[in-house]
């Protein structure tokens, strides 16, 4: 029987990220797919920041770029009547805009699903620890207190297999069938709309390239659609919202009636239009109850699942990946005890339910769940999300808190205040490292990470042995601000950018302190 540390069931973002991350922290994993390879249709385009922080992190930011849209092409958000008729709104989103430089000097990117997995494959291929199978579902499983015995099965040839694995990560999506057998149960709303994902071909170029946007929204009596950006030339996505609001059915969508609808919608009656697919799809905002059971961790969609305003499903679940991945790798080599695996459910868990409520939030002011057409417009929050990208804040027994007053925003989704409060992101800052400018989140992202002030040596001799990489910085740029610190304190980043202890000036033992801290946040204490 085959055996390996960690089964990832589900090659869509979410579980190939994990992959690549766990094979990046020196475990061996087996991921399974049951279709025959990536996404075929393009769902989630926007990247945001935090998310490609993480891919910056791992090495891969310029690949996933490579296959995205360069800024210049998706700059604004439109509402429109029709593409070619009375132009409604325009809107610069937060990541285009510049104040984005002062928050990280990472960019979000627009990067089509069906664009983005090819990438994640194959730098998840490249890693040699790392095994993918497409063609291969889990069809049963069962766990014990030793690990998960799984059954696989070829689509294409019905054989099975079995396999023994210490963990499992279910990124297999919202009808997930591991949370399923698990019992868990979603918390929220099920099925708060219902659309249709319509993928074209058409030049639209005379209609947009002079407002470069990832969004058309199309706003009329007759409809209320979406025109996204996919090459921002010929390959677009058309979708159509509030289906039972305008009388239609998913069965409606054959590809004349598709035909007919965007060439209404653009206002061009003979533009040529081909259809590549038609995808019909039902928006729900819900959380699972709980993300972990035993050895079996719920990621990505099959922990949450909400609607696309505002893009954070994708990202969400990768974000998840990320926070798992490195307890699940310490853990395995003997470094963190099994509490730290529940700080997962801990710190994700929330920050689930909040973007699900948010991203529900969008959606209802734009109207996606009326009955009726009446026009309403986006709500101010809508594409302007900086808090709740770089402010997610974790309370977990894997942060150690200082004691100091959490910082306070008037509004927690739209603002954001870069702080090294225990829990929170390791903010950006310029610092200098070995003679060069470089920003704080190019320093985080596999390991720990101590960064002690100027004086701060004591700490550094201290890290040394507990495995954390120290850096001591100097004062050229004022990062010390920001972090809250003295030039003889020190900030503990953990393998996820998040910081997991601080001290705000030295300490009669630095070797005790902060061994102390770390046998905390490795469920050791
Ligand atoms: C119209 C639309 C627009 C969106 N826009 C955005 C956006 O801009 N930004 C964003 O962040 N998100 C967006 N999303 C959401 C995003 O597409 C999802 O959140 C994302 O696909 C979730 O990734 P995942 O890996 O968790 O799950 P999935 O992508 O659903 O992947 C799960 C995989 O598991 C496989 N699988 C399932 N069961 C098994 C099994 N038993 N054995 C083996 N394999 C199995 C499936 O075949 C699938 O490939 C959008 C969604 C839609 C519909």
């Amino acid at each position: 029987m085959l055996e390996v540390p960690v089964l990832i069931v589900g090659g869509g973002p979410v579980g190939l990220t994990a992959s690549l991350l766990l094979s990046r922290l020196g475990i061996t994993s087996l991921l399974v797919e049951r279709h025959p390879g990536t996404a075929i249709h393009p769902k989630a385009r926007g990247i945001n920041a935090r998310t490609m922080e993480i891919f910056h992190q791992q090495g891969i930011e310029d690949e996933v770029r490579a296959a995205g849209l360069p800024p210049s092409k998706a700059g604004f958000i439109v509402w429109t009547r029709t593409l070619a008729g009375e132009e409604i709104e325009r809107r610069v989103p937060w990541g285009q805009s510049e104040k984005r430089a002062e928050v990280t000097p990472v960019r979000p990117c627009l990067c089509a699903q069906d664009y983005l997995e090819p990438v994640l494959r194959r730098c998840a291929e490249r890693q040699p620890l790392g095994e993918l199978r497409f063609d291969t579902e889990l069809t049963k499983f069962e766990q014990d207190d030793t690990g998960v015995l799984a059954t696989l099965t070829s689509t294409k040839s019905g054989e099975t297999e079995q396999v023994r694995a210490r963990y499992l990560i279910a990124a297999d999506g919202a009808q997930s069938r591991v949370r399923a057998t698990l019992g868990i149960a979603m918390q929220g709303e099920r099925d708060v709309y219902d659309s249709v994902n319509v993928l074209l071909e058409a030049d639209l170029r005379p209609w947009v390239q002079d407002r470069p946007s990832a969004l058309y929204f199309i706003e009329n009596e007759e409809m209320r659609a979406t025109f996204l950006t996919i090459n921002a030339h010929d390959r677009w996505g058309f979708l159509v919202n509030s289906l039972r609001a305008h009388g239609l059915k998913p069965e409606d969508f054959t590809p004349e009636r598709s035909v007919e609808m965007i060439r209404r919608a653009v206002g061009i009656p003979d533009l040529p239009v081909k259809v590549l697919g038609v995808a019909p799809w039902v928006a729900s905002a819900h959380v699972a109850e709980r993300y972990r059971d035993g050895r079996v961790f719920l990621v990505g969609d099959a922990a949450h699942e909400m609607p696309p305003t505002g893009g954070f499903g994708m990202n969400t679940g990768v974000q998840d990946a990320q926070n798992l991945c490195w307890k699940l790798a310490a853990v395995l080599k003997g470094d963190a005890g099994d509490a730290l695996l529940d700080t997962y459910n801990a710190e994700r868990q929330p920050v689930g339910k909040a973007i699900t409520e948010q991203a529900l939030a969008n959606a209802a002011s734009m109207g996606r769940m009326e009955k009726t057409l009446q026009g309403k417009g986006a709500r101010r929050e809508f594409l302007n999300e900086q808090g709740m990208i770089f402010g997610a804040t974790y309370g977990s027994s894997a942060v150690v808190p200082d004691g100091s007053p959490r910082p306070a925003v008037a509004n927690p989704v739209t603002d954001y205040m870069p702080s090294a409060w225990p829990g929170s992101r390791a903010p950006h800052a310029w610092v200098r490292k070995d003679g060069e400018r470089v920003s704080t989140i190019d320093l985080f992202g596999n390991g720990f990470v101590l960064l002690a002030g100027a004086k701060g040596g004591a700490w550094a001799d201290a890290a040394r042995p507990l495995g954390i990489k120290p850096l001591v910085l100097g004062d050229e740029e004022s990062w010390r601000e920001v972090y809250g610190i003295a030039d003889t304190g020190a900030v503990l980043v953990r393998p996820d950018g998040h910081v997991g202890w601080r001290s705000a000036d030295g300490a009669g033992d630095p070797g005790r302190t902060l061994g102390g801290a770390m046998a905390a946040i490795q469920g050791r204490a």
